[in-house]
């Protein structure tokens, strides 16, 4: 249920309204506008008619039950865009366009400071690498680990880039909020609810990638779990779905972006390398997903493909992932972002 305050609302109707949500057993989430406020009442599906009487009570306008079963992420409750400061002039979101890029795994010092670099002079704002690997085979390599984290501060402290990197288990949040500026929830936790959970209590963004199989609303659904626990600082991440084509490493579901921007006031970005799985395939599709109205991209870059620990393939050298950037401009301009 979703309580619009009027236009003129002050500070004490607000908190009279608040206090009669939680009188009635439900959760109040205030979302402030730049012309009003919009509370959010979370709690039991059923019994929720109870809170249409607050539509009686001073400086509410209107009282309007919602069917999404999503509320927080939704329009409806805010129906601007959100936008996420990192710091340092950094903003993901609204009008912005963000390039986040860096190596699939942190691997050596020298390995992550020369893609820090490479990627910085090419225009990217925002330095990834995966420390904790969640690997389809337990012989794969799994990460560096605190290692690896050690070694994307230090790539930060050397090109001022903030950094996002994959936490895989609940256990490692406090470790890895220590060092990331953003962290990432791979394809394959998205439904992980105690991990999400976990992420909403952080004062950190979260980078949100889509699961192989989740579909837009289950990927919403999991957007509010972090939402629900307090941090409305979520990015969402297209990064290809499983289809039946083989062609590609998966699916790239550019109409997502779309779709989201219909339901959703979260930033989105994609990340067109574990999409397609094929270096070659990346820029075209950075291209199609900023024309489509993406919020950023996340490219997986690297100094020596050929020998990389993990996705090489679909990693692009520094020189490609320059001249990409280079085309991107264009692409960016007429999609009236600012890169
Ligand atoms: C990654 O970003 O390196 C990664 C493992 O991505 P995904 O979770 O989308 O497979
Ligand atoms: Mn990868």
């Amino acid at each position: 249920m979703i309580i619009v305050m009027k236009k003129g609302a002050d500070k004490e109707q607000l908190a009279e309204v608040k206090k009669r949500i939680r009188e009635l057993g439900y959760k109040p989430h205030v979302i402030h506008g730049e012309t009003r406020n919009v509370i959010g009442a979370v709690g039991d599906e059923r019994g929720k008619s109870v809170l249409q009487a607050l539509e009686s009570m001073p400086g509410v306008e209107n009282v309007v039950p919602i069917l999404k079963p999503y509320k927080l992420a939704s329009r409806e409750v805010k129906p601007e865009p959100s936008t996420i400061d990192l710091g340092g002039g950094v903003l993901i979101g609204g009008d912005n366009l963000v390039v986040m890029a860096g190596p699939c795994s942190v691997e050596s010092e020298e390995q992550i400071l020369e893609t820090a670099h490479a990627v910085k002079a090419a225009g990217a704002t925002v330095l990834r690498g995966g420390a904790f690997k969640p690997r389809t085979s337990p012989y794969s390599f799994q990460g560096m680990e605190e290692d690896g984290l050690k070694l994307l501060a230090l790539a930060r402290e050397a090109t001022g880039l903030p950094i996002v990197t994959e936490v895989v288990n609940p256990r490692d949040v406090d470790l890895v909020a220590r060092y990331a500026d953003i962290l990432q929830v791979g394809a394959r936790n998205i439904q992980n609810f105690a991990l999400l959970k976990m992420l909403g209590r952080l004062d950190k963004p979260i980078l949100l990638k889509r699961g192989m199989a989740t579909t837009i609303q289950e990927f919403l659904m999991s957007a509010e779990y972090i939402l629900a626990e307090g941090n409305r600082r979520v990015i969402l991440c297209e990064r290809g779905i499983r289809t039946f084509e083989t062609a590609t490493r998966n699916t790239l579901d550019i109409s997502a972006v779309p779709v989201l921007k219909e339901q959703t006031h979260l930033p989105v970005v994609i990340d067109p390398s574990h999409a397609t799985g094929h270096a070659s395939l990346v820029p075209s599709m950075c291209y199609a997903s900023v024309a489509a109205g993406c919020d950023g991209l996340i490219v997986e870059v690297h100094p020596h493909p050929e020998k990389a620990a993990s996705d090489g393939p679909q990693s692009l050298r520094p020189a490609e992932f320059a001249a990409m950037m280079k085309k991107l401009q264009a692409f960016a301009e007429v999609a009236g972002k600012k890169l």
